[in-house]
């Protein structure tokens, strides 16, 4: 990270993670700026003093909420005040105040520990409920313990208030984090969002993954910027660059003549090209007509766990059977790639309630996970075996290990769903761990189809974490040996007839999708966005899919015209014997 301080602007430069450029006020969004509190236990002496330190906070932000009622009331509309009404509301609430007072009396908490334990409490209890309406009323418990805390810790009470207007639902703004988990990154209105500004993520996590996904720029790896800013701040982010700039002068604004303060460039939808099939990558039914919108051909990874972290709960078979059956009635006749709930590892939620793991990305994760959840698995396979009377469905397993694991999550698929009518079911797997790649040949022998996650290979490949953006120059795909294993996968899969695609990040970039061509792929997953992208620079290319197959996997091509390399399967103008082409991926 450069610092670089000008007259009347700070200048950033961090992670470039979604491109795009953006100017909107700072929404801080700090999940963790209460984790150096004093949160304690007191003498007997002291119980007193901490007693009036928590009432005199009570009233402070009780005051604050009273100003910002009116101050978004007028601004804003009655509707939106009503958020700071409901949240006042909880402050008076004689049986929360009650508990907080007998945690320091009777237990000698101070009050940051009372306060923390009580609406930690009654947040839980909520956030158990069924009803959608009481559930937001526990993110409200969060947000008033939020409140409580800033003052308690003496954070200035005036700034709070004067600025958490430019917070609020209903306003372009950029949000400031010191990390972006995906449960979080979905808790957001992102139709409001115009930036993410991350302390840490790095190219190829999930928030980054969302925001390229949501087409709002984000920039990360700029530690400790959140403690710069403060709430209502004009911020400039430059998603292509890397470049953050705080309080942009006139001058600089004029550097970027076509930044827009309202609505996002629109993509060009451009129709489906021979010799590469682009498909979709999912994280939400409710975007499923993004996909439709960019002509995808299918939906190549459907990342069902997304839907749990929208939902901020664990989905019953039916909430998930609905929501499958919306993304296959709008793909019509298209594949749907449904992967199987990836929890775990650095896909996880305080609702999940995972033990803590000394090594999270190497533990109790994907289809080991599943494994092992055995209710969790149960419900979501059955949900998939309903929504298979209405089209064909792939069930992807994610972040399978070997042929014994596969059979394994087959067959306890298959058990879990025998008494249920179902249709056309397809098993594949993500080919994301090198052990499974490295076995492909055995296991494509079974498998129905395979997709490459290159996000997790390549984390796997060459122990580089994902998510971290200290390590991010080594989070990429210009080796050799990685491009070997690709090829070596896809050589498995074309000695077995079973369709291949990709479906990891690097998919959407055109000079790796030609790298995908020459291996023999056909079919890719990206995010929407980037559909039309790869396909004009595919049919700028149009002769890429002859290249010869390296000879490192004996792949020689073929003298005679016919070409058998992964195009017979992709439906794409050629068929392969015996092989259907009614769609490239199935
Ligand atoms: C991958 O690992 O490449 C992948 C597509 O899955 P995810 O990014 O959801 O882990
Ligand atoms: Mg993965």
């Amino acid at each position: 990270m450069a610092i670089v301080e000008a007259a009347t602007e700070t200048r950033f430069k961090g992670l470039p993670l979604s491109p795009g450029i953006a100017v909107a006020r700072v929404c801080l969004f700090n999940e963790r700026r209460h984790v150096s509190l004093p949160v304690a236990n007191v003498t007997d002496k002291e119980v007193r003093s901490e007693g009036d330190r928590f009432r005199k906070a009570l009233l402070l932000v009780r005051e604050k909420l009273a100003l910002l009622v009116k101050e978004v009331k007028e601004r804003v509309g009655v509707a939106e005040a009503e958020i700071f009404t409901a949240q006042k509301m909880i402050l008076e609430d004689p049986v929360l105040i009650q508990r907080v007072t007998d945690h320091i009396r009777s237990k000698n908490f101070n009050a940051e520990k009372a306060v923390i334990s009580s609406l930690d409490f009654f947040e839980g209890q909520l956030a158990e409920m069924d009803n959608a309406y009481i559930r937001e009323r526990a993110s409200d418990i969060s947000e008033v313990k939020r409140r409580l805390l800033d003052v308690l810790a003496g954070m200035n009470p005036s700034f709070q208030c004067a600025n958490d207007f430019f917070c609020q639902k209903g306003k372009n703004r950029i949000v400031i984090a010191q990390e972006l988990t995906p449960s979080l990154t979905m808790e957001l209105n992102t139709d409001f969002i115009r930036g993410f500004v991350t302390d840490r993520g790095g190219v190829a996590s999930h928030a980054a993954i969302l925001a390229r996904a949501l087409r709002i720029p984000a920039v990360s790896g700029i530690p400790g910027i959140h403690d710069m800013i403060f709430c209502g701040t004009e911020v400039l982010i430059n998603g292509d660059t890397g470049e953050v700039v705080i309080w942009p002068s006139k001058k600089t604004l004029e550097e970027y003549p076509d930044l827009q303060r309202e609505g996002i460039e629109e993509m060009p939808v451009v129709e489906p090209v021979a010799g590469l099939k682009v498909l979709a990558n999912l994280s939400l039914a409710k975007k499923v007509k993004e996909a439709v919108d960019y002509k995808a051909e299918g939906i190549g990874l459907y990342r069902t766990e997304f839907e749990f972290f929208a939902a901020g709960k664990i989905l019953c078979e039916m909430e998930q059977y609905g929501l499958y059956l919306e993304v296959l009635k709008a793909m019509k006749d298209k594949p749907v790639y449904f992967r199987m709930l990836d929890l775990g590892g650095d896909k996880t939620a305080d609702f999940l309630k995972l033990q803590k793991e000394q090594n999270p990305a190497l533990g109790f994760r994907g289809s080991r996970f599943l494994l092992g959840h055995p209710e969790l698995f149960r419900n979501q396979a059955r949900a998939l075996a309903r929504a298979s009377r209405n089209g064909r469905v792939h069930v992807m397993y994610p972040m399978v290990i070997d042929i014994e694991q596969f059979r394994k999550l087959k067959k306890t698929f298959e058990e879990a769903t025998e008494d249920i009518p179902h249709g056309e079911i397809k098993h594949g797997l993500m080919f994301e761990v090198p052990s499974a790649c490295l076995d492909a040949e055995e296991i494509l022998k079974e498998a129905d189809f395979g997709s490459i996650g290159t996000n997790d290979l390549i984390q796997y490949l060459f122990a580089v974490d994902r998510d971290n953006e200290f390590v991010a120059y080594d989070h990429h795909p210009d080796r050799k040996i990685f491009w070997h294993l690709i090829h070596h996968v896809a050589h498995a899969a074309k000695k077995h007839r079973k369709p291949l695609s990709v479906c990891g990040e690097l998919a959407s970039n055109p000079v790796y999708a030609r790298k995908l061509l020459t291996a023999g792929i056909r079919a890719v997953s990206v995010a929407p966005r980037a559909i039309a992208g790869l396909r004009i620079a595919i049919k700028n290319k149009p002769k890429l899919a002859k290249k010869k197959m390296p000879k490192l996997l004996g792949g020689k091509k073929k003298k005679q015209g016919k070409d058998r390399s992964y195009e017979a399967h992709g439906n794409i103008g050629r068929r392969a014997p015996g092989y259907r082409t009614s769609t490239l991926l199935s």
